[in-house]
């Protein structure tokens, strides 16, 4: 039993293909113009991952001149996302069960909290905090340390459920918490984790 956990937002929560094509529209079409400096294969590769991870680090990955870097750090620090969203059905597993939840989720400030607003899901949760490399060098791993310290946790109480190991996960498991790895497409058969599910539900097992 634990007594508190902590989610992550984006294709853990909802997923982010269903929102990509309206919400990318214009990130999009600027990545089209990078074509002077980037293959069209590198483009597309930088498409799909956009869905995946945060922005800074599809860029650096791609290694985006400064320049394209900042114009299109400047086009996502404006957006918002304004058209209903879903959480994945089996959200309501987690959010129905008594248990304090934090979230957790990396992004532009305002385009993450437009999400929350449209998932109408901030009334889940104990505190919401977004981990904005605009605006903080904070990491995911710095706020959970953080959420242990101020609310006196010590690392067996609590359980990290996301979709990245590279991410929430692999933060959780520097500090000794447990973790929850959902992944319904199984693209992380050898990730290191505590518990790993294609059901977002399963992880309801795991907290209570
Ligand atoms: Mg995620």
């Amino acid at each position: 039993m634990k007594k508190a956990i902590i989610l992550d937002l984006d294709n853990t929560i909802y997923p982010v293909s269903s929102i990509a094509s309206d919400l990318f529209d214009c990130v999009f079409e600027f990545l089209d113009s990078l074509a002077v400096e980037l293959s069209a294969e590198t483009i597309h590769m930088a498409k799909e991952e956009m869905k995946r991870r945060p922005y800074q680090q599809v860029a650096d990955q791609y290694n985006f001149s400064e320049t394209a870097k900042n114009t299109g750090a400047a086009i996502l620090k404006n957006l918002e996302y304004d058209l209903p969203m879903q959480t994945y059905e089996e959200y309501k597993h987690i959010s129905n069960t008594p248990i304090i939840k934090f979230l957790v989720t990396t992004g532009f400030t305002k385009l993450q909290w437009s999400k929350i607003k449209q998932l109408d899901i901030e009334r889940d949760f104990k505190d919401i905090y977004i981990v904005d490399p605009e605006v903080s060098p904070a990491t995911k791993k710095d706020i959970f340390a953080m959420i242990m310290n101020n609310n006196h946790y010590q690392p067996e109480d609590l359980l990290v459920i996301g979709d990245d190991p590279e991410s929430e996960i692999k933060a959780a498991t520097l500090l000794g918490i447990d973790t929850f790895l959902f992944d319904p497409d199984s693209r992380h058969p050898h990730a290191i984790v505590t518990h790993s599910s294609k059901n977002l539900k399963d992880a309801v097992a795991v907290f209570s």
